[in-house]
């Protein structure tokens, strides 16, 4: 099979002849039909979620299941299924509370510490593919697995939004954000799109954003957060980014009993004042990817029209470099996406 292999972080991806990998016990191989990349890749390509190399990398992924491991009883071959791409134990108190992505026994992620779907087909255990429903495309089944599941748990569990709230979105046209903006929207909220480009908000606006921050315009996000609500700040402050500078504007936005909630992974610290925390019941918090179930439920709402992928650009898997060069210089909106024949 085709496959594009990272030997070393620093140099582009090699296309290489492989063999078609042949399922162990307990796993099956999928035929791989579409997957989505966005900045995840770029943080996992650079070694900052683990993983060793040579590596195929890919983990937003949705295909056929074309053959099938010994004791595999819960799939067929035929079946389109969707990837999760945590690695997780299944025994642990968190597995088996629902809360999968706290793993106690951590095996790491698809693409980064087990070959991914950056070629024609992927073998992995047969807990990690999930049915797609149907009337949802290849495609978007791939972008709901990391795009539009991880703001599905965020905006339920974590920032806890209600149709009351105005909410915060910081990097909302972003390829995870975007979709933020969405599932904000579905839960009723009304949002404030904040980003570094005027491309970026429009497309914030597009989905459903009533108001936008140019973060490069405007000298104090937080200040012009608090403008926007008559002075009260927000219900809630997702940031997409996950900078120490981006997350203290998600926690000095914040209104009393407000939510900040951090998804981005990038360096620095954030400050807070205690005594303000215990006499606003403001949360600072963060919220890891999605369950299973979160993932299945993501799926049974696109499949709905409820949350539609925004897909800024679609290549062939073997050209996905191009993709991560529009990540990098910012030129990308909403999640890339690859084709396989
Ligand atoms: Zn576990």
């Amino acid at each position: 099979m085709k496959a594009m292999v990272l030997h070393d972080r620093e140099k582009p991806f090699r296309l290489e002849e492989r063999p078609k990998p042949r399922p162990g016990l307990g796993e099956a191989v999928m035929r791989v039909r579409a997957a989505g990349v966005g900045l995840t890749l770029v943080n996992m390509r650079l070694g900052r979620m683990g993983g060793s190399l040579p590596r195929v990398m890919g983990h937003e992924l949705a295909g056929e299941i074309v053959e099938i491991g010994e004791g595999v009883s819960a799939l067929s071959e035929g079946d389109r299924c969707v990837v999760y791409f945590y690695l997780t134990c299944g025994r642990c108190r968190w597995c088996r509370g629902g809360r999968e992505t706290l793993c106690e026994n951590f095996a790491g992620f698809v693409g980064g510490d087990r070959d991914g779907g950056f070629a024609e087909f992927v073998c992995l255990p047969a807990e990690n593919f999930l049915p797609v429903p149907e009337g949802l495309s290849d495609e978007a089944a791939a972008v709901a697995a990391d795009a539009v599941n991880t703001n599905w748990h965020c905006m339920r569990e974590r920032a806890q939004i209600s149709p009351h709230d105005t909410v915060l979105l910081i990097g909302a046209g972003g390829g995870v954000g975007i979709h933020g903006v969405q599932v904000a929207r579905l839960f009723g909220a009304r949002v404030i799109a904040a980003d570094i480009s005027e491309q970026k908000l429009d497309l914030a606006r597009r989905w459903g954003a009533e108001e936008t921050i140019n973060v490069r315009a405007v000298g104090d996000v937080a200040e012009e957060a608090k403008r926007l609500t008559g002075g009260r700040g927000v219900d809630a402050a997702v940031d997409y980014v996950g900078h120490g500078e981006t997350f203290q504007v998600a926690i000095d936005s914040l209104a009393t009993s407000g939510r900040a909630v951090v998804i981005g992974v990038g360096p620095g610290e954030v400050s807070f004042d205690p005594l303000r925390l215990v006499l606003t019941e403001r949360v600072i918090t963060g919220s890891r990817h999605s369950t299973r179930t979160e993932l299945i439920e993501t799926m049974e709402i696109m499949a709905r029209g409820l949350v539609e992928p925004v897909v800024g650009m679609r290549v062939p898997f073997t050209e996905v470099e191009t993709i991560f060069d529009g990540l990098r210089n910012e030129t990308l909106l909403g999640r890339g996406a690859l084709t396989y024949e």
